[in-house]
């Protein structure tokens, strides 16, 4: 059942920020759990 599996992954919810709950769009690994901005916010 491939056909399902894709199909849950396209259906995953849009990660959002840890901190403000906005939906983060690209899924960069360097922002972690918050959105771009929130994590300039932050500098880590
Ligand atoms: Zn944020």
């Amino acid at each position: 059942m491939v056909k399902n599996i894709m199909e849950f992954f396209r259906n995953l919810p849009p990660k959002s920020c840890a901190q403000c709950g906005e939906v983060i769009e690209e899924q960069h690994e360097c922002y972690g759990i918050y959105c771009e901005k929130c994590t300039t916010d932050h500098e880590y």
